[in-house]
C-alpha cells in the first residue's frame, strides 16, 4: 500500500483518493484540510474581483500554498 502525506501539515492521509482526500496542485499534494483552508484564506480576495477568473484563482491558490509549505501550515 501507498503511503502518501501532506506537502503542507505532513500528515499521512489515510485511503488516498485523488480529489476526494488529497489534492494536487502543481507539484504540491494538499490534504483535504489543508484545502479547505486555502479556499477559506483566499476567499474575500476571489470574491472580490467579478467576474471569476480562474487563471487568477488558480494564482492566489499557488502563492497560498506556497506560503503553507514554508510555514507548514495553512
Ligand atoms: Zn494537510
Amino acid at each position: 500500500m501507498v503511503t502518501v502525506s501532506c506537502d503542507v501539515c505532513k500528515k499521512k492521509i489515510d485511503n488516498p483518493i485523488t480529489d476526494r482526500t488529497l489534492f494536487y496542485y502543481d507539484k504540491h499534494l494538499v490534504c483535504e484540510s489543508c484545502k479547505d483552508s486555502f479556499e477559506f484564506n483566499i476567499r474575500t480576495d476571489v470574491r472580490a474581483v467579478n467576474p471569476f477568473i480562474m487563471d487568477r484563482y488558480r494564482k492566489l491558490m499557488r502563492d497560498s500554498l506556497d506560503k503553507a509549505v514554508q510555514k507548514g501550515r495553512a
